[in-house]
């Protein structure tokens, strides 16, 4: 098999080298961070997802991990129970958590740390690294994230946008405010729409909380995390106590300002020797919770056409071919779950669970 570079240790190009390593074919990942730099959030992981993920990580190291929630709760933002539904085994996980298992199977000699590729401006189509040299490898493999330069430079006639929303998103570890929290996925919605609080236990005494604002509404503009935090505990003033409580004991360490970005149309997921991966193939909007999902499904298909076919034409091609279709389905419906959000809550249909399915 030759030789392989994968750009980007996320999610996906960490599973892509976990499933490299099953099949014992050579590659090396390159990573813009530095190891221990891992800013994050967590994840919602259906149980597709957590079918893929069990094949590259001991099924008992990740559970302890992360926590099955029980069931989905809608909540008006005074605390009214809108609606309820069971949840057939999705998994809430830290994103830190996850790149560590999925680290632990890479030995260091087989990733790059604080190392950016860029295109080359010498060779047509190449990558370079900051010395300046080309890097020498029969396929590339992209997974650097959903405003991916390289799938820029590719594909220059692409349109990104801005989606509507703006995420806040906080991970703490206080296991007070942990056990006031049950084993469910709780959101709770302004009765006007674009606004919501979702509250998710990872373990017993972290739990990660976010915040969806239509961001035509809501003008969020400071970051810093004491100007976040006054501005939460104006706009979220008057919600139920869980939710005004929260926000008021959290520690703002670890709390994120998310822009969301979509393409207006997704690009061919290849071109020559670079395969696009996960986000840098097709960012998704996060009401689909298919993010990590749909990065895994990536890694496994490409790694079973690149050991099944003869060809890396052949094999870029089925890869193609078979995610598209389904990718296409979760970017239509997370534009109807934008659309949902955005409305009252009067006028939201009865399909409540924040999850797109095929
Ligand atoms: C607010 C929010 C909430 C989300 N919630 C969920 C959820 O509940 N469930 C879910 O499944 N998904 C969710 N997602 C989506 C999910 O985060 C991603 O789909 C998933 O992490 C896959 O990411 P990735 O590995 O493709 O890209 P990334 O995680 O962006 O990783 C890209 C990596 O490439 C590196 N890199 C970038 N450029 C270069 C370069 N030039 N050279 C070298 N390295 C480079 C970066 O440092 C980074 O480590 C959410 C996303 C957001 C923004």
């Amino acid at each position: 098999m030759n030789k392989i570079a994968v750009v980007g240790a996320g999610i996906s190009g960490l599973s892509m080298a976990n499933y490299l390593e099953r099949h014992k074919i050579d590659y090396h990942i390159y990573e813009r961070r530095k190891k221990e730099d891992l800013a994050g959030h967590g994840f919602l992981i259906p149980q597709e997802g957590i079918e893929y993920l069990t094949q590259i990580i001991d099924p008992a190291l990740l559970f302890e991990h992360g926590s099955f929630l029980k069931k989905y709760i809608q909540y008006s933002h005074t605390g009214k129970k809108l609606a309820e539904k069971n949840l057939n085994n999705v998994f809430a996980i830290s994103r830190q958590a996850l790149i560590y298992l999925l680290s632990e199977n890479i030995s260091s000699e087989k990733i790059s740390y604080n190392t950016t590729l860029a295109p080359s401006d010498k060779e047509k189509g190449k990558l370079k690294l900051p010395d300046g040299n080309t890097i020498e490898a029969d396929i590339i493999i992209v997974s650097d994230g959903s405003k991916s330069r390289i799938r820029k430079c590719l594909f220059k006639d692409e349109k990104m946008r801005q989606v509507q929303e703006n995420e806040v998103v906080n991970i703490i570890k206080d296991e007070a405010i942990a056990a006031s929290v049950e084993n469910d996925f709780m959101k709770f919605h302004h009765d006007q729409g674009g606004l919501t609080f979702g509250i998710l236990k990872l373990s017993h005494d972290t739990i990660l909380w976010y915040s969806q604002f239509d961001n035509k509404k809501y003008k969020i503009n400071e970051c810093t995390p004491n100007n976040l935090k006054k501005y939460m505990l104006e706009v979220f003033v008057d919600w139920h106590p869980l939710v005004s409580s929260i926000i008021q004991k959290s520690s703002y360490e670890n709390v994120h300002l998310w822009c969301v970005y979509e393409l207006e149309e997704l690009n061919p997921f290849y071109k020559d020797d670079i395969v696009f991966i996960g986000d840098a193939a097709h960012p998704l909007i996060p009401f689909t919770s298919q993010g990590v999902t749909s990065a895994l499904k990536d890694s496994y298909i490409l790694t079973k056409y690149l050991v099944e076919e003869p060809s890396v034409a052949e094999a870029f091609r089925k890869y193609e071919a078979e995610r598209k279709p389904e990718i296409e389905t979760h970017v239509k419906n997370g534009r109807i779950l934008l659309n949902h959000f955005l409305l009252p809550i009067d006028q939201q249909t009865d399909n409540i669970l924040p999850i797109s399915y095929k």
